[in-house]
């Protein structure tokens, strides 16, 4: 007898969707078929007309740790015990957070530090980006193949300090020469590269321009953080790659010409990839005006109308591959508190909302197939960051991470539909369709408005990029 059996749903699965079930043994999926052919099973659970999706992966969170855009405050974002609640609630089962590595660490070492901190306080599964920080040794640089044995196979790097120096701001660039030693070991390992890509002279000149002009209200944001600013260093990083032959994820994409550079490279043949943000996709710069206009903001910037819809073509049919959320739980006060280009608190907090917004964003007002969300939801940040098959499908053999949405859902969000902080960006959006259970490893972790599971359910999950995705697009 299996241990669960969820019945009746439409189910996605990359070959299709279709009215199967879905039998789960020991965490794994192990039957998937039709109905009068599935073994009986401890519990049932009834599916109809609900859309049954692979759990979703956030694969860009930043989970307690010291904000540096707005370093006055002198406060940390929430940690996964407080977070991972919301990604429970909003179908999320797996995320990707980070260990920063600075000069004077071992990536081990940091490593080790973001494990312990994880250890028995997450309610999803998690991994950890490597981020590769500031002038570091080129030492630091021989540990990589070893550390993508260990599971950790993306490796972040920034080519731009994101904002101007402050004494309690570390230095985030790496140059050029260090990206590309960090590219050629990652290429000969089968890891791949994780790049915030901004031009680090067209920013911090904007930055001292905009300061001598006097022109420092946040709203700006966009201006500092320019959609030529993004161009430039995408189009640097993939030729660097190319030299290299490194796979590139770029994160938080928010313009049409990243798009349209990573369209490009991926049309040349190139494993070049790129996420965006539920909030770059639906909010611009006009936005910034608002009362709460900060809440959607994070490094670089939101942008115009025509770069929304450039994000939300490259989701629904190709370029962009992921949504993510840059995830960054502080409190209203805290995100509101900055209101100059340099101290706008960055991040955002959305991963609770991302699959739902997806969701009516994509599929129900813009014709995304109910694969493709699968894809952009959880298959293509499992494929490229190494989790496949393992987690992102639902498939026989793989974790039993499983997400029921109702499209029958028409509401419009409110506070109480949020469980992270005291607010949420989305609060006041309109959806139709919500994820209403939430299943990791075959344990059902939020059901029927309730959390079910509990601190400690989430694992550690070691990670392999399968070689395919780093030899050309492949996702
Ligand atoms: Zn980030």
């Amino acid at each position: 007898m299996l241990d669960l059996l969820i019945r009746g749903g439409q189910v996605v699965t990359p070959q299709g969707v279709g009215n199967w079930s879905i039998g789960v043994q020991s965490e794994k999926i192990v039957f998937l078929g039709l109905d009068d052919q599935a073994p009986q099973a401890g519990r049932t659970i009834d599916a109809r007309g609900k859309i049954v999706v692979p759990g979703g992966i956030e694969p860009h969170a930043h989970l307690d740790i010291y904000d540096l855009t707005n370093p006055d405050a002198g406060v940390s974002t929430l940690g996964p015990e407080e977070d991972t609640r919301g990604m429970a609630f909003g179908g999320t089962t797996t995320h990707l957070d980070f260990c920063f590595v600075e000069p004077g660490m071992e990536i081990t070492n940091a490593i080790e530090q973001r494990v312990a901190r994880w250890k028995a306080q997450s309610y999803v599964d998690y991994s950890f980006h490597v981020g590769l920080m500031g002038v570091l040794p080129l030492s630091v640089f021989d540990q990589i193949p070893d550390i993508i044995k260990q599971g950790f196979p993306s490796f972040k790097v920034f080519t731009t300090d994101v904002m101007p120096a402050h004494p309690k701001r570390v230095r985030l660039r790496l140059d050029m020469g260090r990206i590309q030693l960090a590219m050629d070991r990652v290429a000969k390992n089968d890891g791949i590269m994780v790049v915030h890509a901004e031009d680090d002279d067209l920013v911090q000149f904007n930055y001292e321009r905009f300061a001598a002009e006097g022109r420092t209200e946040g709203q700006n944001m966009h201006l500092v953080h320019t959609k030529l600013s993004e161009e430039l260093a995408f189009d640097r990083v993939i030729r660097l790659a190319r030299a290299s032959g490194a796979g590139v994820y770029f994160v938080h994409t928010s313009a049409r010409e990243g798009v349209e550079a990573v369209a490009e490279a991926r049309g040349r043949n190139l494993p070049v990839y790129c996420e965006t943000l539920h909030h770059y996709a639906c909010f611009s710069f006009e936005d910034y005006r608002s009362p709460r206009g900060f809440c959607y903001h994070t490094y670089p910037s939101l942008k115009g109308p025509d770069d929304n819809k450039a994000l939300w073509h490259g989701l629904v049919n190709d370029a962009v591959s992921t949504t993510a959320t840059d995830e960054f739980p502080t409190s209203l006060s805290h995100k509101l508190s900055g209101k100059r280009i340099d101290n706008v608190t960055g991040g955002n907090l959305g991963a609770e909302a991302r699959m739902g917004i997806v969701y009516t964003e994509g599929v129900v007002k813009r014709g995304m197939t109910l694969p493709r969300f699968a894809e952009v939801t959880s298959t293509n940040a499992a494929r490229i960051l190494g989790l496949y098959p393992r987690k992102g499908v639902i498939a026989a053999g793989s974790d039993a991470d499983i997400v029921l949405i109702d499209p029958s859902i028409k509401k419009k969000l409110t506070r109480e539909d949020f469980h992270v902080s005291d607010y949420s960006p989305w609060e006041g959006w309109q959806v139709e369709g919500w994820p209403v259970l939430t299943i990791l490893r075959g344990k059902v972790i939020v059901e029927n408005g309730k959390l079910a599971g509990k601190l400690g359910d989430g694992q550690l999950v070691p990670r392999k990029v399968d070689p395919v995705v780093l030899r050309r697009p492949a996702s």
